[in-house]
């Protein structure tokens, strides 16, 4: 892929992501019916404003979930999720802030906490990218901005969440095929999705004893606003997987209906491929 935009200058985050896009991601497949599976469940979930984050928002929604959602500045966004979720017949809590501050990470948990009076689910999601093409040019500056922003908040919002979090509750992180195979234009990004591996299979070890599970979801290409803001060329996006094509929000966020609800109940410390049908080891 040729060198796209370079960090800082390029569109991410930026308010109103969502609409750039053409055609508009799919959020949910017309035909999924929901069954109560997180009936009475509250979800926290960063980068809920958009993308698959949007997308597993109002899935869970549909399954009976209140959700909060966590964003960057994104409002508009957001208030269409929020709005979306109502829909649904759900409550939606939007926080809005910067998960790189850890007091802001927990004063988001307490939010939720204080509002719905319960966490049950929590999916790490938000993440950036600054595509590069030779090492050299990925700078220090960037390099501390994609850890921060990508594995750091993992931590901060995990360990913040925990002690509400009861026998049953789920805890689900989202990496990305680039963990398993690396990548020749994202090789910092890719090294903290590989870290969301070792975090999940380490949390899930140390909290089997409490009776929490921690999964994860490691998408290939999903057509979102991350895509749109950091890649230059999107015409071949997508296309070099046996489905020769670019997945939807759609069908990644019900794997993490799965992972949150007692379907999974003997699954931790494991990740759903949600590839286009690349073989994926671990
Ligand atoms: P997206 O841009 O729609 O969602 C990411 C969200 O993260 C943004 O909306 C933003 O609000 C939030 N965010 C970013 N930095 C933040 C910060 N400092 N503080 C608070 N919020 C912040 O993109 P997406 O593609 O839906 O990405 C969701 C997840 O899926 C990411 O972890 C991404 O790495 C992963 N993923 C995406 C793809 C893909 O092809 N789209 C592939 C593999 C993995
Ligand atoms: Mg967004």
């Amino acid at each position: 892929m040729k060198k796209t935009k370079t960090f800082p200058e390029q569109k991410q985050n930026l308010p109103g992501n969502e609409h750039l896009m053409y055609p508009e991601p799919e959020i949910m497949r017309e035909n999924y019916v929901g069954s109560g599976k997180l009936l009475g469940k509250v979800a926290f979930i960063t980068g809920g404003d958009s993308g698959i984050g949007r997308s597993v928002a109002v899935h869970f929604a549909r399954e009976g979930a209140n959700i909060a959602i966590v964003y960057l500045k994104e409002d508009k966004d957001a208030k269409d999720t929020k709005a979306l979720i109502e829909k649904e017949g759900r409550e939606c809590l939007l926080i809005s802030g910067d998960l790189k501050d850890e007091k802001f990470c927990k004063n988001a948990i307490k939010k939720c906490h204080t509002y719905f009076k319960k966490i049950n689910i929590v999916v790490n999601n938000a993440a950036i990218q600054f595509p590069q093409t030779e090492l050299e040019d990925i700078t220090a500056t960037q390099l501390h901005k994609t850890f921060e922003t990508n594995i750091y908040p993992y931590f901060y919002i995990t360990k913040a969440a925990l002690p509400f979090l009861q026998e049953g509750d789920t805890i689900i992180n989202t990496s990305s095929v680039t963990a398993y195979r690396g990548s020749e234009h994202l090789a910092d990004y890719a090294s903290t999705k590989g870290a969301i591996v070792s975090f999940t299979r380490s949390l899930s070890t140390m909290l089997a004893k409490r009776k929490i599970r921690v999964n994860g979801v490691a998408p290939g290409p999903i057509w979102t606003p991350l895509i749109v803001a950091t890649f230059d060329k999107l015409s071949d996006f997508g296309k070099d997987n046996p489905m020769e094509r670019a997945g939807q929000p759609s069908e990644v966020a019900p794997a993490y209906v799965f992972l949150a609800c007692e379907d999974s109940s003997y699954i931790s410390g494991q990740f759903i491929h949600i590839n286009g049908g690349e073989m994926i080891g671990g």
